[in-house]
């Protein structure tokens, strides 16, 4: 190592992984509502859109109302947000969140998943985000650059874009689960940044199997939504979902896309049928599919990068 022993790299990694993991937090509870904002919904008009009219299709009636009404009082605040404004503060009583109270996981079990002011319980997700962030950075500093002696610049670079891979699959894994919704503020940087890695990182892959990667992904999508919508009439897939396939062909390549894309296939079809048979889910329902697009690109890149 530089400067550090191994032991110190790997709890370093891990620190880095809960800070970031934190911020990946406020993403997936602002990114959706900054959206909402954006196109200045009403509730009226909320309930029109095509947002809501695909939730509402893919849920339960009873559950539908029952969901579409948190996500409206959730939603439905005049506050204006960004990224960075206003401090975090508890949904329920609106108190801010003061700084002792926002140590990634720590505050969540002293407080024991409730507000300080009004006891209301924290979801689950947040210290749920923050783990799997940690111990992901610390997994990747070990395959990436524990195996060698000497951490070189090439590692380190690679460290780093992994990780940014890492931590945009995490924002846009849960806010894909929770709302159906890709955020293009998180595909099309997600894109950009594969081709760059490609650039500075050729042993990876060369930068034109990235731009053609990116492409075949998005046209193969694009594709059978289209067919899809011919023969079904309706929307089977999301538009985000073939945003998102371009963005990851292009950290994946060319050669790589078509395995991500089965695999997302096959894991989407075992949960469905496994939902359907636990009676969880009925035939008409459709499932986000970012998640195993996610999943699929993961399991691509530890076993073609990484081992
Ligand atoms: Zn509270």
């Amino acid at each position: 190592m530089l400067f550090l022993t191994k032991f110190e790299f790997l709890f370093f990694s891990g620190l880095y992984g809960l800070i970031f993991g934190s911020f990946i937090n406020v993403l997936i509870y602002r990114i959706p509502k900054i959206i909402i904002h954006e196109y200045d919904l009403t509730i009226f008009d909320y309930f029109k859109s095509h947002l809501t009219i695909r939730l509402a299709r893919s849920i339960e009636p009873l559950k539908a109302r029952k969901k579409i009404r948190n996500l409206i009082k959730s939603t439905n605040d005049t506050q204006k947000y960004n990224v960075f404004f206003p401090s975090s503060y508890c949904p329920k009583c609106k108190t801010s969140i003061r700084f002792f109270d926002n140590i990634p996981i720590i505050s969540y079990l002293i407080l024991r998943g409730k507000c300080r002011t009004c006891s209301s319980s924290i979801g689950v997700t947040y210290p749920a985000v923050e783990f799997i962030s940690m111990m992901g950075s610390m997994g990747l500093a070990y395959l990436i650059v524990l195996d060698y002696d000497f951490a070189n610049s090439r590692l380190i670079l690679n460290l780093v874009f992994f990780n940014i891979l890492f931590l945009f699959s995490i924002a846009m894994f849960v806010i894909d689960c929770r709302f159906k919704l890709l955020p293009d503020a998180l595909t099309f940087p997600l894109g950009f940044l594969g081709i760059i890695f490609c650039t500075f990182e050729p042993s990876h892959i060369e930068i034109n199997e990235s731009i053609f990667g990116g492409l075949i992904g998005f046209l193969v999508l694009w594709i059978l939504f289209w067919l899809y919508k011919f023969f079904s009439g309706k929307e089977g897939l999301g538009r985000g979902d073939i945003k998102l396939t371009g963005a990851l062909g292009a950290w994946v390549g060319i050669s790589n896309i078509m395995d991500v894309l089965l695999i997302a296939s096959l894991l989407g079809l075992l949960t469905s049928g496994l939902m359907i048979s636990l009676n969880k889910h009925s035939y008409k329902q459709t499932i986000a599919f970012g998640p195993f697009l996610i999943l699929g690109t993961h399991f691509v890149m530890i076993k073609e990068f990484l081992l």
